[in-house]
């Protein structure tokens, strides 16, 4: 028998979602590892300015807050692999495995919290500009571009949301889409329309961005998706909005997910269709994406993976190994 040890909870990501349950379960006596990834931090790491955290009323740099998600989880005992989940191997209630190269490490419970992707155009200037005026997120950005003339590249409710929200602060905004008809649901089509400052441009096709001398972007060009004409327009920002990928991949064929990818967890809860194994963050959620509602469902996370420890007997597999004994959790406190 493998006297490898048998971890309480591996984490699997490194954004808000996945740092806010290695702090819950370090704070429970848990001794979380946390596969962070090689580029820990998840979407924030390429945001600039946060403002819309609560308790930072200056705002704070995205990396910066990782960092003290990190630093806050590390503090209380959480213990971090800086290196990507190669291989997730879930049990139904047995020992969880987690590759990372050639290594393998074993728990009782897996918390997923792998985040999404926003989905990319693939087109010059998108990567160079990110941060310079191309932007993935308008409800993180939209308040830097006051007074720009914008574009919000997409069809669906993302990109409707995005406009709605980005007109509140910029001049001219326009929604640039692939083709006459659009995804997005009726009502928000129509809100979008209402505001005076938002107009519709289709079938265009965006084939680059352009920087100015400054380095941030001054122009978009089109391209007619009928006629095949160039067009190209002056702007202060682009905002990519043609939806998420959830980063489910290794889990894919055995943890339940939706059409999209996205992991389905119990409502109210979440917990997946194999015991022991939960899921939160963007993996789970496509509607809200906001780094407060991710480290909120880190938390439930945390909280449903210590419930589980303290009510299962441990399996007979986990048993014999080292570690395998039943969790000593942390009595929670109340409030
Ligand atoms: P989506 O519904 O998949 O829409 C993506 C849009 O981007 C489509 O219009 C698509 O064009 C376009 N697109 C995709 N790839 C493109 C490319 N390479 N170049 C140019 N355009 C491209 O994604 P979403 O808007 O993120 O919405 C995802 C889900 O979340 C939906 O179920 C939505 O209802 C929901 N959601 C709801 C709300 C809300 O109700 N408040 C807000 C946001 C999202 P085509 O149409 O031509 O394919």
């Amino acid at each position: 028998m493998s006297e490898q040890k048998v971890e309480n909870v591996i984490i699997v990501g490194g954004g808000p979602a996945g740092y806010t349950a290695a702090l819950y379960t370090a704070r429970a006596n848990l001794e979380p590892l946390v596969i962070e990834g090689f580029q820990w931090g998840g979407q924030l790491q390429n945001t600039t300015d946060v403002e819309n955290y609560p308790g930072y009323p200056e705002g704070i740099m995205g990396p910066e807050m990782m960092q003290q998600f990190r630093d806050q989880a590390e503090r209380f005992g959480a213990r971090f692999i800086t290196d990507d989940a190669t291989a997730l191997d879930p049990s139904d209630g047995g020992v969880q495995r987690v590759h990372v190269g050639d290594e393998e490490h074993l728990a009782k419970t897996l918390i997923l919290s792998m985040g999404a992707e926003p989905k990319r155009l693939g087109i010059p200037g998108e990567q160079e500009l990110a941060g310079r005026g191309v932007s993935t997120c308008g409800v993180c950005d939209g308040a830097f571009f006051k007074g720009e003339d914008v574009v919000v590249i997409g069809g669906g409710d993302s990109a409707m949301e995005d406009s709605i929200f980005v007109s509140k602060f910029a001049d001219d905004l326009k929604v640039v889409h692939r083709r006459p008809e659009f995804r997005a649901s009726k009502i928000m089509l129509e809100r979008a329309g209402e505001r005076e400052n938002i107009s519709f441009k289709t079938p265009f096709v965006p084939e680059e961005f352009v920087a100015g001398e400054d380095g941030k972007i001054e122009k978009v060009r089109l391209r007619n998706a009928e006629s095949e004409e160039l067009e190209e327009l002056d702007v202060g920002g682009a905002f990519i909005a043609i939806g998420h990928v959830p980063r489910s991949e290794l889990v894919e064929g055995v943890v339940d997910t939706d059409e999209n990818g996205y992991v389905l967890t119990r409502e109210g809860s979440t917990r997946t269709n194999l015991a022991g194994v939960f899921a939160v963050g963007d993996l789970v959620d496509h509607t809200y994406r906001q780094a407060v509602t991710a480290a909120g469902t880190g938390c439930m996370g945390a909280l449903d993976a210590e419930w589980y420890l303290r009510d299962t007997p441990p399996s007979p597999e986990a048993h014999w190994q080292k570690g395998g004994e039943p969790a000593e959790v942390a009595p929670t406190p109340s409030g």
